[in-house]
């Protein structure tokens, strides 16, 4: 790992840490971002974990060739089973599905006692953190979006205090396209959810073929509409 191959991706939610942190890597892989935050000095220590085991070995032989051994720890198990409570100031959680992210922190509640913030980033399904962080008092304050080889991510950093990014009006919309990404509005944001859209509408034109029924018919409405709000953010 050196400068140049660590991913923009990774190289931005190293930049969501703050200097000092005591680090949690979960889904470390290669251990790349750990190892990249700890040789900037953004970190004074960190755990990588891992629950695969080609995976797990890829970070233990790149903690080795580094001789990071004595900072940073590679532990094999699921989500925050590696840490200890109190162990860790920040936890990064990337290159999974919010799904996965959300139920890896929900298993793992007791050990974020004492962890001040949290760096996600979903591949999909956004939305589905945004909602946990909401239902266990966590605060998004911070959300980027980026592009990369073609895809597009989602960064969100969250803390258990801080100003309440959500209004009354929009929280369901809000929920689904990130608070703050809302207000940035940048182009990659537009070309995120231009792309969603095409995906609906061609949904739509299934559900238009489908035999009518009250379920399909709730759903179609459901998809108009979220479309149709969309549509109105973009504008
Ligand atoms: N975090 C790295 C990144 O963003 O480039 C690696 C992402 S990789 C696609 C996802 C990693 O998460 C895999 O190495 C997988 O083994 C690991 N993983 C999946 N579920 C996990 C869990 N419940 N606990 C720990 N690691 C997990």
């Amino acid at each position: 790992m050196n400068e140049s191959n660590l991913s923009k991706r990774l190289k931005l939610v190293a930049e969501q840490i703050p200097t000092g942190s005591r680090l949690a890597d979960i889904g470390s892989d290669h251990a790349y971002l750990p190892c990249f935050a700890f040789k900037h000095g953004i970190i004074t220590a960190a755990i990588a974990g891992e629950v695969n085991d080609g995976p797990f070995h890829s970070a233990v032989d790149q903690v080795n060739k580094l001789n990071y051994q004595d900072h940073i720890s590679v532990r094999k198990g699921n989500g925050l089973e590696v840490i200890a409570e109190g162990e860790v100031d920040v936890i990064t959680i990337a290159g999974m599905g919010g799904p996965l992210i959300a139920s890896i922190l929900e298993a793992g509640k007791t050990k974020l006692e004492g962890v001040k913030r949290l760096v996600l980033q979903p591949n999909v399904a956004a939305n589905q953190i945004r909602v946990w962080l909401e239902a266990n008092g966590w605060t998004l304050i911070n959300e980027l979006i980026l592009e990369e080889d073609g895809i597009i991510y989602e960064i969100l950093t969250a803390e258990r205090h801080g100003e309440n990014p959500y209004s009354v009006a929009n929280y369901q919309l809000e929920l689904l396209l990130g608070p703050i990404l809302m207000k940035i509005r940048n182009e990659i944001f537009i070309k995120k959810w231009t792309n969603e859209i095409t995906e609906w509408r061609k949904i739509l034109t299934q559900f238009e073929k489908a035999k009518p029924t009250p379920e399909v018919q709730n759903k179609k409405q459901e998809l108009v509409e979220r479309i149709r709000s969309v549509e109105e953010v973009l504008k």
